[in-house]
């Protein structure tokens, strides 16, 4: 049980589903409030997010499929391919 963690390091934490937008891992996470990159315990990388707590009703789709964007100076880019949201 090597993935399980003590919540009282965590505290103000949040806890959930999260999913690793670079292996597409998916895993129950906790994690200070205020944190948005989780590390994947599959991949070991810094790009699991939150799967359900902050999704929006309504919200854009790239076109490979992702949800996920980068807020950037010139647009919004998928996180996932890099593409420009129209
Ligand atoms: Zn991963
Ligand atoms: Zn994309």
């Amino acid at each position: 049980m090597s993935d399980v963690i003590s919540l009282d390091d965590f505290r103000p934490h949040l806890s959930g589903p999260a999913i690793c937008s670079g292996c597409h891992h998916e895993w129950q996470a906790a994690a200070p409030v205020g944190a948005w990159e989780l590390e994947c315990p599959k991949c070991g990388r810094m790009m699991g997010l939150w799967k359900y707590e902050f999704q929006p009703e309504t919200f854009y789709e790239c076109g490979c499929g992702s949800r996920l964007f980068y807020v950037v100076p010139d647009g919004c880019r998928c996180r996932e391919c890099g593409a420009y949201a129209d």
